[in-house]
């Protein structure tokens, strides 16, 4: 365990008294010129870096409306202070939401408005200093840019934009962050973020279908590279090896077999994951995006079907079409893109599954709302699919669920902690820490329902979870894919 202390999980939540600069050494590795340099950005920091910068920001905020009516219009109402995961769980003042913003805030006032120019002192501008930078690096990777400040906020300032923001202006002047860079650098150079050649994943596969037939008899394939399949299946590559995500990806194929629908993975587009969005690059996530657009025309689907991951889901949703479309060569019967959790549920509302839902019984189950799913995306037909269609999937898979609190759940879900690239170990305190509204929710169901487990649909919240609950007594294991339980419950061979 690290050395820093687990905050204390409280039956209610507390907002704390501020702690001036406790998380100001929080910073995850600086990426080197190897993985800036295949992104499309300096190998290190410039040497007219500040002027560079500046012509960045005049680009973004140009370029993005958005981004400059945030920078101009919050008044300061304070509404969003006490908000961020990272600011309860830290104490740090900067990660209030309002405060992260003001770090280029300030900066914007003094370069591109009048009032920063000429009486800077007045309006708290101030110049992109060497010690400013390093705030921006510290505590723009301290936002995971989860939009939960944004829906309190009476003007709808999204944070999340301007730390997108700030840490393109970093990447491009050098400053750039290893565990995103290095990860989008192997999407290039293999297909996904693990850097898993075609062989391996492969053998991977084939290892899971043997795992399948020996717990349940049945022969259920996972196909690769299947040119005339139907659909093409796009998972976060953790699917393909880390727990509990692989049990879910064994819950897509049993899907698929008993809905008697080809479908196949791609070795070329074998990551759902774009880690482009969480650095601000749409060049970058339009080139991972590209990827899988390339494996859809190679493979001759008529179909994509995204699997477990949250801000693959934002992207797939928001994106996917923009910056890799059109999909005009696709079924237009269905939807590009579409979810996982859309075609289970459809499934199952067509009583084309049987689920045995005795088979979770040594489990009572809470759900865990991604943000980037809740808070940036939608799912089916209908709003507030995101949050219904997983617990349907849920409830039709077990007999035990309980919602965590109203102000946890949904729209005002807490992230994990963890996403926005920073599943890192280098951010394990700040990973923690961040984690501790979600846990103090999950307490409050434990004790008062005999929650045992909390499922998810979210490749990094997974892994996150399953990292930073033992900090609070909680068993890693009990966090566990929503296709799990699907997985569980699915009664083979019973529908024709
Ligand atoms: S987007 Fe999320 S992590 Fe970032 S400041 Fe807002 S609440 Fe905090
Ligand atoms: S809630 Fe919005 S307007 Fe109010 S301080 Fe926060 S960002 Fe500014």
């Amino acid at each position: 365990m690290a050395d820093f202390e687990t905050p204390e999980l409280k039956d209610y939540p507390e907002i704390p008294h501020i702690q001036v600069g406790t998380m100001a050494h929080s910073k995850p590795f600086v990426a080197k010129e190897q993985f800036q340099e295949p992104l499309g950005f300096p190998g290190e920091l410039v040497d007219n870096w500040q002027q560079v910068a500046y012509d960045k920001m005049e680009e973004l905020t140009g370029k993005y409306r958005s981004l400059a009516v945030f920078l101009d219009s919050c008044v300061k109402c304070g509404a969003c202070t006490d908000k961020c995961h990272y600011y309860l769980g830290t104490s740090d003042p900067k990660n209030m939401p309002v405060a992260r913003q003001d770090l280029f805030r300030k900066v914007y006032r003094r370069k591109f408005t009048f009032a920063g120019k000429y009486f800077p002192k007045l309006v708290g501008a101030v110049d992109l200093t060497e010690e400013v930078l390093n705030d921006w690096y510290s505590y723009f990777h301290q936002c995971s840019q989860c939009r939960r400040c944004s829906v309190y906020c009476p003007y709808g300032i999204d944070t999340a934009e301007i730390s997108m923001a700030a840490r393109e202006v970093m990447d491009s002047i050098g400053v750039g962050q290893k565990y995103c860079n290095e990860i989008i650098a192997k999407v290039y150079k293999i297909g996904n973020n693990l850097g898993l050649p075609q062989p391996a994943l492969a053998d991977t596969l084939e290892g899971l279908e043997e795992d399948i037939e020996d717990d349940t008899g049945v022969t259920v394939r996972l196909p690769l590279d299947v040119k005339g399949a139907d659909v093409l299946v796009i998972t976060p590559s953790a699917d393909f090896f880390a727990e509990p995500h692989v049990d879910g990806l064994m819950g897509y194929a049993k899907v698929f077999h008993e809905a008697g629908i080809s479908w196949t993975l791609s070795s070329y587009a074998s990551e759902a994951a774009n880690f482009g969005m969480f650095i601000g690059s749409y060049e970058n996530m339009r080139k991972v995006s590209l990827r899988i657009r390339q494996a859809a025309l190679d493979l001759g689907v008529k179909r994509i079907i995204f699997g477990e991951c949250g801000h693959a889901w934002r992207v797939a949703y928001s994106f996917l079409n923009t910056l890799a479309g059109p999909f005009d060569f696709l079924d237009p019967k269905y939807p590009v893109p579409q979810h996982i959790m859309e075609f289970t549920h459809d499934l199952i509302q067509r009583d084309a599954l049987t689920l045995d839902k005795s088979a979770n019984d040594d489990m009572v189950l809470t759900y865990h709302d991604s943000c980037n799913v809740a808070r940036a995306s939608r799912m089916g037909p209908r709003p507030g699919g995101q949050f219904t269609l997983p617990r349907d999937v849920i409830k039709a898979s077990c007999n035990h669920f309980y919602d965590m609190p109203q102000d946890t759940i949904h729209e005002a879900t807490y992230c994990c902690g963890g996403g926005g690239g920073l599943l890192t170990d280098d951010l394990m305190e700040l990973r923690v820490k961040g984690a501790l509204p979600r846990m103090e929710a999950l307490k409050h169901v434990v004790e008062n329902h005999g929650v045992t487990h909390m499922a998810a649909i979210c490749a990094i919240c997974k892994s996150q979870f399953a990292k930073v609950m033992p900090y609070y007594g909680f068993q890693m294991d009990s966090i566990v894919s929503v296709h799990q339980l699907v997985s569980n419950a699915i009664v083979l061979g019973n529908k024709q």
